[in-house]
């Protein structure tokens, strides 16, 4: 084994069982991206390390540079998120948003902004006043910094500048259609309300403390939602071509609802 060890912060996303005692663990680090690696042993009783590689924490970790898969030799809590891990909402919450976080981080590449904006809205998932509303912050915030901001202002496709109106949101070309556009383009198009339009551009350039403090945002959300996720659901099939993308935004709606019926 090489002696290159890098020593990171990290979020844990998720880890599988491999061999006896093992585990793969994957995490989104801010200065080299994602990190797949091995803890050894970590599955046994004893082990020091098995307690801090759940997903849903926020660890400090070295990770040794094999010619293989690499191998994490130290690792330390810094923030368990407790109170999430108590609350199967929350848990599922936090589970879409690393799950959707790591389809935009490659390996060995600095990804500060988005696991800046990841670590920012777990933390908030446990005091947020509305978590749906959380969510879409995270998606919206997570699409602008990757350069997939959603076009709001101008027509997506002839950038002609949008006078205040209900307009259809092409997933095809991430963003809104004037009235001539959209009359020529008929597929993966949803409508928005003026409403609609004007809460994601307020998402778009405000923090979070700000959008907490709207009132009325409910109808709105479910007109959004759909938007949000056909255009997700569209970058990931076909710009970063990741599978599993249809089972997490389905299950990511099925917990809205399922949340909607039992809270
Ligand atoms: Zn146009």
């Amino acid at each position: 084994m090489s002696k290159n060890i890098q020593k990171t912060e990290g979020i844990v996303t998720k880890h599988i069982p491999i061999g006896e005692a093992d585990r793969i663990v994957t995490l989104i680090s801010p200065s080299i991206g994602k990190i797949r690696a091995v803890a050894r042993g970590s599955r046994k009783p004893k082990s020091k390390m098995g307690g801090h590689l759940i997903p849903i924490t926020r660890v400090k970790i070295s990770v040794a540079n094999t010619k293989t898969i690499d191998q994490i030799t130290e690792v330390e809590t810094i923030e368990s998120f407790r109170k999430i891990k108590e609350d199967l909402y929350l848990l599922s919450k936090a589970s879409y948003m690393t799950e959707l976080a790591e389809n935009f981080v490659q390996e060995h590449s600095e990804s500060k902004q988005i696991f800046n904006l990841l670590l920012q809205c777990i933390t908030l998932l446990q005091i947020a006043p509305d978590i749906e509303i959380l969510v879409k912050f995270f998606e919206i915030k997570l699409m602008s910094q990757t350069g997939f901001k959603p076009e709001m202002i101008i027509c997506s496709e002839c950038g002609t500048k949008l006078v205040p109106g209900s307009y259809k949101f092409s997933f095809e070309s991430g963003g809104l259609l004037c009235h001539q556009c959209a009359g020529k383009i008929h597929s993966f198009t949803e409508k928005l309300s003026t409403n609609s339009i004007k809460l994601i551009r307020f998402i778009q350039n405000e923090n979070f403390e700000k959008i907490a403090k709207l009132n009325s945002t409910k109808n709105l959300l479910e007109e959004i939602e759909r938007v949000i996720s056909g255009y997700m659901r569209s970058i990931l099939d076909k710009e970063l071509k990741t599978k599993p993308f249809l089972d997490l935004i389905a299950k990511q709606t099925k917990n809205s609802i399922t949340s909607k019926n039992t809270l």
